[in-house]
């Protein structure tokens, strides 16, 4: 399971999200209209669908349907601008498997990627560990020596992408830009702030500042 086609048409989103998932060892093709995106899904083969609703010349829910229509399972994941939820129940009336809402963190699409592969039967790392700090994916709990420690779901995020990548330094900015969003606002020290918390609830040799260039998980 690791094809998976996007079909966006804002280029900026749609970059965003290939390197994001070439990063995290997917093959991606980027389609940008809704007529591309059905061709793409019927004579290619793809493992999931990243579906933006509203695409030039075919939306993206009769780009759904027709997927649905040739009774093609594949897993289809919308992206959404329009706030309301008719929208989005029209999205999983039509066959979508689960829907992000724009302006989205690649992290929470990435778990919902995830919990997808996961239905799918793919063999996918559920628990994360480093030192005596654990983090289960699927409950989203953590762990220092054995004790349950309460995260916010930002903290959470944070930490597991510092023990995704143990001993590598990780800048600010990519930090922000997994954790919070591509387009949060980077002259914000919103990272440190949350930095020092983690430090707090998980121990304050976990995770070490390297100097004018980010932060790295001990390991
Ligand atoms: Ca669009």
């Amino acid at each position: 399971m690791n094809r998976i086609l996007i079909a966006e048409d804002e280029r900026g989103i749609a970059s965003f999200l290939e390197k994001g998932l070439r990063a995290e060892g997917f093959t991606t093709l980027v389609v940008e209209d809704g007529p591309s995106a059905a061709s793409a899904a019927r004579d290619r083969d793809f493992d999931l669908v990243i579906l933006d609703l509203g695409l030039p010349y075919l939306d993206g829910h009769e780009v759904l349907a027709e997927i649905r229509g040739r009774g093609e399972r594949m897993p289809v994941i919308i992206l959404t601008a329009r706030k309301g939820v008719g929208d989005t129940v029209t999205g999983l009336e039509g066959g979508a498997d689960d829907y992000v809402t724009k302006p989205f963190r690649f992290l929470e699409l990435m778990a919902r990627i995830r919990a997808r592969m996961r239905d799918q039967g793919t063999s996918e790392v559920t628990v994360l560990e480093v030192g005596d700090v654990t983090l289960d994916l699927r409950t989203r709990k953590a762990t220092t020596g054995g004790k349950e420690v309460e995260l916010s779901a930002r903290e959470f995020t944070l930490v597991e992408t510092l023990m995704r990548h143990p001993g590598q330094v990780l800048s600010r900015q990519q930090l922000l830009s997994h954790v919070w969003g591509y387009d949060f606002d980077t002259g914000s020290n919103i990272v440190d702030v949350y930095i020092g918390y983690l430090r707090k609830k998980l121990g304050k040799d976990l995770i070490e500042t390297v100097r004018g260039m980010g932060y790295r998980l001990i390991h």
